[in-house]
């Protein structure tokens, strides 16, 4: 029992919170010393009115009162009971404190859900676009469309605030997603989903994949943007490294007499040799082409296509 209270005590609820997606304010409104808050769960709460105290770790309301200790706290937000909310206890513990293993290894496997989206997201509905995203839209010029089209979504708050979610199936199925910054706030243009959440590992995933059953000519592109710009056929990777695996899942659900359109940015010129081999490996039955953007070319992305540039490789 002793043992748990430790757990409890030396708990980092900031990396917990983090790890599902919360928004954690750390000052300002609301927000005392020592203090962190969150959106209530417990009420319809808009201003992250649920204090934290860290030293104790305990919580309270100043909304709607609700109180309680850091387990009443994982309780609710995985939505299991006190026995399951334990176990999560020693998954985050504070760099200072060991945990004494008198049984050994409590690492505990967290089963993936199939609800990978943040909580935040929210799919954008036509003539109802965050203002963010239609500047989006248009600086790349991409018909806004495409965000229903591609069944993308938006968060206002949380982890990805900001940011267009832009889901990834493969065989009908919600396998990942990359978020895409739209402010420009944080380090990375694009985020994928992390691996502890994503049905599929980053290197085994293909944006575009359920578009190309059975299809006589298919686009290999990097990035989304780029199989936006292609459009019909294309795919994109999503790494410069491309599993074995997935270039098979690729040929099987392609026409044997596919043709296949390598095109990759020059910026990844030398990550294309690699991938060229293993390609030509894989589809040596196929005719595949590699269609290298030149210089000359103006456009160094296919994202960055024009008509004539989009024109001649549809006729390919
Ligand atoms: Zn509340």
């Amino acid at each position: 029992m002793e043992n748990i209270k430790k757990l409890m005590r030396n708990f980092d609820v900031i990396s917990y919170l983090e790890s599902r997606n919360i928004a954690v304010t750390e000052s300002g409104k609301n927000v005392g010393k020592g203090w962190i808050g969150i959106q209530c769960m417990f009420c319809p709460d808009s201003g992250n009115h649920l204090g934290i105290r860290l030293k104790e770790n305990t919580f309270s309301c100043f909304k709607c009162k609700t109180s309680g200790s850091v387990l009443s706290l994982i309780k609710e937000v995985d939505g299991i009971d006190f026995k399951k909310a334990k176990e999560i206890l020693p998954l985050f513990q504070k760099d200072t404190f060991f945990y004494e293993d008198e049984e050994k290894d409590p690492i505990i496997e967290i089963e993936k859900n199939d609800n990978i989206l943040p909580r935040e997201f929210k799919k954008i509905i036509k003539g109802e676009e965050p203002l963010s995203v239609k500047k989006y839209f248009k600086r790349r010029k991409f018909p806004l469309q495409y965000a229903q089209k591609y069944q993308a979504g938006y968060c206002r708050m949380g982890k990805y605030a900001y940011h267009m979610i832009l889901p990834i199936f493969m065989y009908k199925k919600l396998v990942s997603f990359i978020a895409v910054d739209l402010l420009g706030t944080s380090k990375l243009k694009y985020v994928f989903c992390p691996n502890e959440i994503a049905l599929v590992n980053k290197s085994d995933l293909v944006y575009g994949f359920d578009e190309i059953k059975n299809a006589d000519k298919i686009y290999i592109v990097e990035g989304v943007t780029d199989k936006w710009r292609v459009g019909k056929n294309a795919i994109a990777l999503l790494t410069n490294k491309c599993s074995t695996s997935l270039l098979l899942k690729i040929k099987s659900v392609i026409k044997s007499t596919c043709k296949i359109i390598v095109l990759l940015d020059i910026d990844a010129k030398r990550n294309a040799e690699q991938l060229a081999s293993e390609i030509k490996s894989i589809f040596f039955s196929n005719e595949v082409l590699f269609i290298e953007i030149e210089k000359k070319d103006h456009a160094k992305d296919p994202d960055l296509f024009g008509k004539k540039q989009l024109k001649f490789i549809h006729n390919l």
